[in-house]
């Protein structure tokens, strides 16, 4: 099987696995832990923040990071088709309990400066005021699109001149980092905290990072620990942490299979292929005469994993565990559905 329906799905490697054996651990809830000491060091490091935590999913990250930021009641301005607001079974309203006020990011996901004016509310007797404005670099749902520094910065600059922090949803920061040439850190210097995950692209078993300011990584830890996510000898997960976050020079190499498999079904007549930024496909398979379910059942039959990403859209999603060879077979096997 060819599995291209997430980055998600890649095995830690031998060398990952050989270094969680014989990674040096301790109690991480006490903060001794060396490994998970190490990786939240480097981590801050990468992205040029003071302080960095390890938190057990990308869905933690961002539900604790909101959480930090706001009051119980405020809003949180978020792109409707957010990971944030869609596929994190509401945690907003449950972790947060703050209410989501939706901006259309567009073509790239990122609102533009005056989107942002208009969504920020000032709190007075009638009003809740906004609590935080979060950003997804890369956009999955928009197909893995790369925001630019400069289209960060400008969101940004709104929100915090209001005095509303900024939060980016950076599960494939790294990926964005790589499509736009740019240092992740140059991504992160424009917002008060990123989420990234160690477990897609850099393929890590498990975990994401959360990367702020000092003092918010020390209320996220507490918060951490509320939501059930403080852990002892974390340093076993840390340890793959550090490989997969020095394996990021590796991630054009997925573009590259991207690039790969657009270029080879937009030749296929039904197929409405969108140009990859990054490590996404998007496939609008409609004019094939079929629904993405359908879709999706018969390139199972063919040996090849894709994921129902709307009602006639299909995603696929290259990853260290995808080679050049798979990538050229999946074209063929896909392409003769059609
Ligand atoms: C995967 C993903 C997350 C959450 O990561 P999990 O580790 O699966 O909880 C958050 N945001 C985006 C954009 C993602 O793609």
């Amino acid at each position: 099987m060819i599995d291209l329906r997430s980055d998600t799905v890649t095995r830690p490697t031998d060398k990952m696995r050989d270094a969680m054996a014989s990674a040096e651990v301790g109690d991480d809830v006490y903060g001794e832990d060396p490994t998970i000491n190490d990786l939240e060091a480097t981590a801050a490091r990468v992205v040029g923040t003071e302080a960095a935590l390890f938190v057990p999913s990308g869905t933690m990250g961002n539900q604790i990071a909101i959480r930090v930021h706001t009051d119980r009641g405020d809003e949180a301005l978020v792109e409707t088709d957010a990971h944030v607001v869609k596929y994190e079974v509401g945690g907003l309203a449950q972790h947060a309990q703050v209410q989501v006020r939706t901006y259309d990011g567009g073509e790239n996901g990122c609102p533009t400066p005056d989107q942002v004016a208009a969504g920020l509310v000032d709190e007075d007797l009638h009003r809740p005021g906004t609590g935080v404005l979060c950003l997804e670099n890369t956009h999955n749902v928009k197909g893995g699109t790369a925001v630019s520094v400069e289209d960060v910065s400008a969101a940004a600059e709104v929100a915090q001149d209001n005095d509303v922090p900024v939060h980016v949803d950076g599960a494939r920061l790294f990926n964005a980092a790589a499509a736009l040439d740019v240092e992740a850190a140059e991504l992160v210097e424009p917002v008060d905290s990123v989420m990234f995950c160690l477990s897609k692209g850099l393929g890590a078993p498990v975990g994401s990072m959360l990367a702020g300011s000092a003092p918010f990584i020390e209320q996220a830890r507490r918060v951490r620990k509320l939501f059930g996510g403080g852990m002892r000898q974390a340093g076993v997960l840390a340890a793959a942490g550090l490989l997969a976050l020095e394996s990021r020079d590796r991630l054009p190499k997925d573009h590259a299979n991207a690039d790969l498999l657009a270029d080879g079904l937009r030749d296929v007549d039904g197929l409405d292929v969108q140009a990859p930024d990054t490590n996404i496909v998007l496939v609008d398979v409609n004019d094939a005469g079929m629904d993405a379910a359908t879709f999706v059942e018969a390139a199972e039959e063919e040996g090849v994993l894709v994921s129902e990403f709307g009602e006639t859209v299909v995603r696929l999603t290259t990853h260290r565990d995808v080679t050049e060879s798979d990538c050229r077979t999946a074209v063929d096997q896909l392409s003769s559905l059609v």
